[in-house]
């Protein structure tokens, strides 16, 4: 750190993301990343469009919100985009908050929102999940204070249902309810529906996970309009030029190509139902998900121990020091030929340490 730090940031700590190995080879599982490629379609872009990259990208990313605002049955002024759903959360803390109004968020969730919340000198408050990592929605029912929860939530990968949503968003009339969507496309129920009914609601979402495009690096909000307008504002005046043009005509591709989007979905949310069984006939213990992903543990071998053998025989996946969840690990959903591989991989694990 040099002399010259900001005060108000000599105390946070940054986000760690999970490894992206160079090189050496291993099975992934370790950022919920999807195992399939774009669509063939989005791997001609840079051929066509390549030549265009000398003059900047449309900031209002107009033709993308067209056909996604369509796609999603919603109004283009509720719709604003952004360099993956991480800037949409950021342009929701610089819009909705200050130290006056705070943030709050469950204690396991998504390790973002309490780094914004350093980030921006807010007092963050964290609200304990249930023993068994559910919400309970009455704990988030008149906050005065902005409300940001994933839905499903992560690491858990368990969803509230619309209503209840729709009790939090209804109990909280006097500030903000961000839902951050990023997994929702694996078997939760949108949110973006109650965004004309609610003025006080924020929906978020990402190109990351389901859509195949990680590293395409788009994300967007739908609110009622009044909120996108707000939102709008902030990045405007922060980088209007946020989503390049490749990543504009990738998304473009991507909602063009539905039927190419929900078989990947299918083979994942098939892939995760035997894998959950595989890991269940192993002696696991695994939350039910409604994600790209499973949270797993085994009474017999420490998670962090788990995650060491698995990273020695090449597989990747996540392990979480908060004492309240270090017996998981966090393994995303690959290929079925990946994830029949891992089985063996555990299978060895526990018969090597007499689990
Ligand atoms: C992956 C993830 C994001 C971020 O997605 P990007 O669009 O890649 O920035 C946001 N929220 C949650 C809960 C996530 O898991």
């Amino acid at each position: 750190m040099s002399k010259f730090l900001s005060k108000r940031l000599q105390n946070l700590e940054a986000y760690v993301p999970g490894e992206q190995p160079k090189g050496e080879k291993f099975i992934k599982l370790n950022t919920n990343e999807s195992p399939y490629s774009p669509p063939k379609q989005a791997l001609d872009v840079l051929a066509q469009y390549g030549a265009t990259l000398n003059y900047y990208n449309d900031p209002d990313c107009k033709k993308l919100t067209e056909i996604f605002a369509k796609y999603h049955g919603v109004d283009e002024n509720k719709v604003v985009f952004a360099n993956g759903s991480d800037e949409i959360l950021v342009f929701c803390y610089m819009t909705f908050c200050d130290q006056n109004i705070g943030i709050c968020y469950p204690d396991i969730t998504y390790g973002f929102y309490d780094v914004y919340a350093d980030l921006f000198c807010l007092d963050g408050e964290k609200v304990p999940l249930n023993d068994d990592l559910t919400i309970d929605i009455t704990k988030f029912f008149n906050k005065n204070k902005t409300v940001v929860l994933a839905n499903p939530n992560a690491p858990s990968g368990i969803a509230l249902s619309l209503n209840e949503i729709e009790q939090i968003v209804q109990n909280n009339p006097k500030n903000v309810v961000i839902i951050d969507e990023a997994y929702v496309d694996f078997g939760g129920e949108s949110a973006s529906v109650l965004t004309d009914k609610y003025e006080n609601l924020v929906v978020c979402g990402t190109f990351s996970k389901s859509r195949n495009l990680a590293g395409g690096r788009l994300g967007y909000a739908i609110a009622h309009k009044g909120l996108a307008e707000d939102l709008n504002r902030v990045k405007y005046s922060f980088n209007p030029y946020n989503v390049g043009t490749l990543a504009q005509i990738l998304g473009i591709i991507s909602i063009e190509q539905d039927e190419y989007f929900k078989e990947c979905v299918g083979k994942i949310v098939d892939t995760r139902e035997k894998f959950t069984n595989d890991l269940e006939k192993l002696g696991f213990y695994v939350i039910p998900s409604k994600t790209n992903f499973v949270f797993a543990k085994n009474d017999k071998i420490h998670g962090s121990k788990l995650y060491n053998l698995l990273r020695e025989k090449k597989t990747l996946v996540r392990h979480f020091k908060n004492e309240r969840i270090c017996e998981f690990i966090r393994i995303s959903i690959g290929t079925q030929e990946e994830m029949d591989t891992v089985i063996v991989q555990l299978a060895e694990i526990l018969e090597e340490n007499n689990a």
